[in-house]
């Protein structure tokens, strides 16, 4: 989906590219035509036949490409409004032109609720000056027929460098869009389906392995093992891509509770720190800003409560795969769990002394299937969709995931949740109370 983006952003790029180009010489045509009518220069036959060339040439570029092309000016009010744009919508052009583009381009998000106006990219563009691309737009058409939408968006700006304009082109991408969803949906049941077989087969692997049901010999046991290790690594890949379906599609099991994160996090340390001290690394728990637990400790400390409105179970499975991760690419050296804050958010982390990610990865660490191409990797396994899961997860509670790191010294993942206060808390769990039990 990602190198599919890619493509149709390209091509997006590109035609806006010629766009460009071709405002740019209609900017020029008018300024020069205003230049010659204000200065009663005679016009040259030369000249006249090289503008009309030039307009001929705009106006065929316009009418034949398949996307959608339209100029707004500084009121947000359509311009131009080429074929392309005319056969996605379902407007002819003599019906948009003059009219706020509000009235024909009409957006909706995936559940079919219209974008806010802070969300629309045409005032975005107004707002923030840069050009803006949506790949998962919905466009509602002139008979309420829903259409996806690639779009891209870029300012035009006056001689103060003031936004005086936009350009949008979009383009149907309905086909592909459904495509992918058949895609999604194979991956889904596939996967369920092979979840059954491998267990099956992990299972039987187990009882030959096990002394007292079977009898093998060593070289049968080495083989075993490795099967046994191969199976169980399957068994990730098919529940990894069964979550990262449902996450897409919004069928995430997810019952979000009133918790108490520092509790959740002091329980998870116990449980995680025997998978890092089996591999030789220390694991400390660090809660508020100094103050640091070691990770078997069991003393009680006076510590903030943080509150979060999460399905615990969730949480655990993020901060556990971020964990393992760190257990994972760290070969020596410590793994350090956190728990901060300040009145709005509740903040966790899990630093390592790690290889540290380059910087060019960064951005594509929580992108589904991907994977850093180094020799550790090539040698560790994995599926590259934990941080893509953890980044869906997290999402659902209105939170932020992302990581600081630095070759040679390490990484630190960051986990951003809105924090309840202890009162909202409170009264939250009351009500939680006071629902009958399902
Ligand atoms: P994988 O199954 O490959 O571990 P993830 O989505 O969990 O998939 O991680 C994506 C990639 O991010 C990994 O392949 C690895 O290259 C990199 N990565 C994740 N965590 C760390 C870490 N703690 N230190 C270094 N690299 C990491």
């Amino acid at each position: 989906m990602e190198a599919q983006s890619l493509i149709i952003g390209g091509i997006l790029i590109g035609a806006l590219g010629v766009l460009a180009f071709v405002v740019g010489r209609l900017v020029h045509q008018r300024s020069m035509a205003r230049h010659i009518a204000t200065n009663g220069v005679t016009k040259s036959a030369n000249l006249a036949d090289s503008l009309r060339d030039e307009k001929l040439k705009s106006e065929i570029i316009l009418n034949a490409i398949e996307d959608g092309v339209i100029l707004l000016d500084d009121q947000k009010t359509i311009q131009l409004f080429n074929p392309g744009a005319a056969a996605i919508t379902g407007w002819q052009a003599d019906e948009a032109l003059g009219l706020d583009f509000h009235a024909v381009i009409r957006l909706v998000d995936e559940k079919d609720s219209p974008y806010t106006e802070d969300q629309n990219p045409f005032n975005r563009v107004y707002k923030e000056a840069l050009t803006v691309r949506d790949h998962e737009a919905t466009l509602v058409s002139r008979s309420d027929k829903r259409i996806s939408l690639n779009l891209s968006v870029s300012p035009l700006f006056d001689q103060n460098q003031e936004v005086n304009g936009a350009v949008a082109v979009f383009r149907d991408v309905s086909e592909e869009r459904q495509q992918e969803r058949q895609r999604d949906e194979f991956i889904s049941t596939a996967s369920h389906e092979m979840r059954t077989p491998v267990a099956a087969i992990e299972g039987y692997l187990s009882l030959a392995l096990n002394d007292k049901v079977s009898t093998i010999d060593t070289r049968a046991r080495s083989y075993l093992d490795k099967a046994h290790a191969a199976t169980k690594h399957l068994g990730t890949l098919f529940q990894d891509l069964l979550t990262s379906a449902k996450a897409e599609d919004g069928r995430l099991s997810n019952h979000p509770r009133v918790v108490e994160v520092g509790e959740c996090m002091e329980q998870l340390a116990q449980d995680l720190r025997f998978t890092a001290e089996k591999k030789g690394l220390s694991v400390e728990l660090v809660i508020g800003s100094n103050q640091t637990i070691d990770a078997s400790s069991t003393h009680r400390i006076i510590r903030p409560l943080y509150y979060a409105h999460v399905d615990p179970d969730r949480l655990i499975e993020v901060v556990t795969n971020l964990f393992d991760n760190a257990v994972k690419y760290t070969p020596e050296g410590k793994i350090s769990l956190g728990l901060t804050g300040n009145d709005s958010v509740v903040q966790i982390y899990v630093r390592d002394t790690g290889p540290g990610i380059a910087r060019e990865d960064v951005p594509h660490l929580f992108q589904k299937f991907y994977r850093v191409d180094n020799s550790a990797t090539r040698t560790i396994g994995g599926t590259g969709l934990g941080l893509y899961i953890c980044r869906k997860i997290i999402e659902l509670y209105h939170g932020k995931i992302w990581v600081e790191s630095e070759l040679g010294k390490g990484s630190t993942f960051f986990i951003n949740l809105p924090r309840l206060s202890t009162a909202q808390a409170e009264q939250m769990k009351a009500a939680e109370a006071a629902q009958p039990a399902t």
